[in-house]
Order: structure tokens, then C-alpha cells, then sequence
């Protein structure tokens, strides 16, 4: 039997089952036909960070910022760099607190940038103020 691998579909919220070793290959949506991964961290609301928390395999790297934020600015294009590089191995995701504040409220997000790191439903672990490129993607394979 091969292992379950559940990957949500960021279009439709669809969950695919795609074996670890096709991951690669460039997977899209058995529903609605998009990729299931394009290399780029994806923007999510509350509902649908909850839908990836809750239902996806593949680890999730999350950078919760805010538009006001210098230091978020700054690391936003470090983050997409950390994107191409990590993916599939990681799904990237982006939670703007300034629209999302009772999210960063339930997760206590007290500074920000904060980056986190979840894994079958739980934080494993999160780390306040940005990161360069090389420090991102070890500190990421690190809890990978
Ligand atoms: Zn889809």
C-alpha cells in the first residue's frame, strides 16, 4: 500500500493524494486541473490556513507579516528565493496579520516577522525576526 501524502490544492482547496516520489513532476489538482505547486509562497486567510494546517502532509513554513512592517518587507523576497528552493519538500505561505488579527491573536503572533514551522496539524516551531536566505532554508530543512 503507498503511504498517504495529502497536498491541498490552493485554487480549490481540494485534497490530492500524491506519492512522495511524484512530487516532483509537477502534480496539479485532480479537481480543478491547476498546480498543485508553483514554486511560490501562497497568501492564505484564517479559514484557509486552518484547511492546510489541518489537512496537508507536506510541511508548511509560514511567515506571518504585516504591510506596515520594514523588516516583513525586506524579507518578503528572501521568502519567495526560500520558495523556489524548498518546495515540495515545504509548501510556502504568507499570513498577512493586519487583515487576519484574530488568527494572530488565537496563535499569539507577538512580533512580527515571525516565521513558523507546522507539521501534521502542530507547530513545531516558530522563530521572531526575519532571516537571510542560507539561514532560512537550514533552519527549514533543519525541522523538515
Ligand atoms: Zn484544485
Amino acid at each position: 500500500m503507498t503511504e498517504q501524502n495529502h497536498i491541498v490544492c490552493a485554487s480549490c482547496g481540494a485534497i490530492n493524494n500524491v506519492p512522495k516520489s511524484r512530487l516532483g513532476d509537477n502534480p496539479v489538482c485532480g479537481k480543478c486541473k491547476k498546480p498543485l505547486m508553483n514554486g511560490q509562497p501562497l497568501e492564505l486567510n484564517e479559514a484557509g490556513f486552518n484547511r492546510f494546517v489541518e489537512k496537508s502532509h507536506q510541511p508548511l513554513l509560514v511567515d506571518f507579516w504585516a504591510p506596515w512592517c520594514g523588516p516583513c518587507k525586506m524579507m518578503a523576497p528572501v521568502f519567495a528565493q526560500a520558495a523556489a528552493q524548498l518546495e515540495p519538500d515545504f509548501r510556502l505561505i504568507k499570513v498577512n496579520t493586519e487583515n487576519e488579527q484574530n488568527l494572530a491573536g488565537r496563535l499569539r503572533i507577538q512580533s512580527i516577522p515571525t516565521l513558523a514551522i507546522y507539521k501534521n496539524g502542530q507547530e513545531i516551531v516558530r522563530q521572531p525576526g526575519a532571516m537571510g536566505l542560507g539561514d532560512l532554508i537550514n533552519w527549514a530543512r533543519s525541522h523538515a
